[in-house]
């Protein structure tokens, strides 16, 4: 894909090939609106193609219930229904477009670890059933069968969840937008921004564009690109790995019916297989496990922590991301003013939340109403001591490692 060179115009510039610009800029073509997306690496190049490709339609600290504590009945009601709808919503894109994606619709699990845990997410299932969703708590005994881990005490079960190759479904829906009427410039990193006259102006290397309007899908970049983004997100490092193939008598031992997996452990533990037989799964980094070396080790040992049937795993790759979390743990649109808003929803999470979200944004600017939005825009808020906050993640998981 080539780069951004010479002069353009556009009406609505995204920036940022991740899912969250990727959706937005198909959706802003499919309706027929004017856009360019500009990435600074290869589409996917960030958290998207680095993530785990877990399907995920939950919260990650609420039920929804205690959202609507959080952020009010309607509010609270409107996030819900994107979260739950957003991994169906993945899975029909996929459909729509004939994305070449190793899709894996065969349910998403939340495991919990002590029995207290269990007894709320039971109420959770409760919670989610409520609304129409179909969600259920697995017990402890089926659990084990299910994951082939002794280490749960049940999980919360999202049908309409799973999983897929994430680098393959963010570039074809790149793929989608352009068939759609969109441009799309690779490796085109914006290296300055500015507001001109009612317009804004994007400089790359080796062009310029100007667009109407712009929309901020840069993830962590977004805090170089406009000051009111800056310090308003923090790092979280990840490690990320594959098995080699699993052997016929290590797949009917684990995860024998599909299905992928985040734990609520504070020192986290995700699992997928995909259709190679690898087993993927990730883990954060620490202060104590750093070398890449000493990463493959630390990955060995989860594998054999969590499963049974793998006592000496062989880890064939090993990568390492960084999704950027906000303080809420939620998903954030923020409102820039001159026609600007920005996506801040990675929190390791945002497969299928961030694709649901740039076809809001996409319709709220095809259409001009801002109720279509589950997000409601807020002005950015910078996190106090964020040169310290921005250690917190990453020291919190340190001493997570210790107590695992
Ligand atoms: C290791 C890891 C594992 C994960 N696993 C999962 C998972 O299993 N399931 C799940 O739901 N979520 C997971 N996540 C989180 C998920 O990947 C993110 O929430 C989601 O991909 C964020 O999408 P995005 O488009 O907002 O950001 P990104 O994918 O990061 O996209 C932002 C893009 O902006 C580009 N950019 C930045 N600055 C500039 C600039 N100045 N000019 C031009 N372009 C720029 C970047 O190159 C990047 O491609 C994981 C994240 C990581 C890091």
């Amino acid at each position: 894909m080539a780069p951004l060179r010479g002069q353009s115009e556009t009406d609505v510039l995204v920036i940022g090939g991740g899912i969250a610009g990727a959706t937005t800029a198909l959706h802003l073509a499919e309706r027929g609106v004017e856009v360019t997306l500009v990435e600074g690496d290869q589409p996917g190049g960030g958290a998207t193609g680095q993530s785990g490709g877990l399907v995920a339609p939950d919260y990650i600290r609420h039920s929804p219930n205690t959202i609507c504590d959080t952020l009010g009945a309607d509010a609270g009601a409107r996030l819900t229904r994107m979260i739950g709808d957003s991994a169906g919503f993945v899975f029909d894109l996929i459909d729509k477009h004939g994305i070449d994606c190793d899709p894996r619709q065969d349910g998403f699990y939340t495991p919990a670890h002590t029995g207290v845990m269990a007894k709320n997410q039971r109420a959770h299932a409760d919670q989610w059933r409520a609304l129409g969703y179909d969600v259920e708590f697995v017990e402890a005994a089926a659990s084990e069968r299910l994951f082939g881990s002794q280490r749960y005490s049940g999980a919360l079960r999202f049908a309409a969840g799973g999983s897929l190759n994430p680098l393959g479904y963010v570039r074809g829906i790149v793929r989608a937008a352009l068939d759609g009427g969109a441009r799309v410039f690779a490796d085109s990193r914006v290296i300055s921004l500015q507001r001109r006259g009612g317009t804004w102006v994007c400089r790359t290397r080796e062009g310029t564009i100007r667009s109407r309007r712009l929309v901020l899908a840069a993830n962590g970049g977004n805090a170089a690109l406009h000051p009111a983004m800056a310090r308003t997100s923090l790092p979280l490092h990840v490690v990320q790995f594959a098995t080699a193939p699993l052997s016929p008598q290590e797949r009917m031992a684990t995860l024998p019916e599909g299905g992928a997996f985040t734990d609520k452990r504070p020192y986290l533990f995700t699992a997928r297989t995909d259709g190679l037989g690898h087993l993927i799964s990730g883990y954060p980094t620490t202060l104590f496990v750093r070398s890449e070396r000493a990463q493959c080790r630390e990955a060995e040992r989860r594998l054999r922590q969590n499963f049974a049937a793998l006592p000496d795993p062989e880890i064939s790759h090993l990568w390492r991301g960084l999704a950027w979390v906000n303080t809420s743990l939620l998903p954030e649109v923020y409102d820039l003013g001159d026609e600007a808003i920005a996506i801040q929803a990675c929190n390791g999470r945002g497969i299928a939340t961030n694709t649901a979200l740039g076809a809001e944004v996409a319709e709220m600017l095809a259409t001009g109403d801002r109720e279509v939005l589950s997000v409601k825009p807020s002005r950015p808020e910078p996190i106090r001591f964020h040169a310290i906050a921005a250690l917190l993640p990453k020291l919190l998981m340190s001493l997570a490692y210790i107590s695992d």
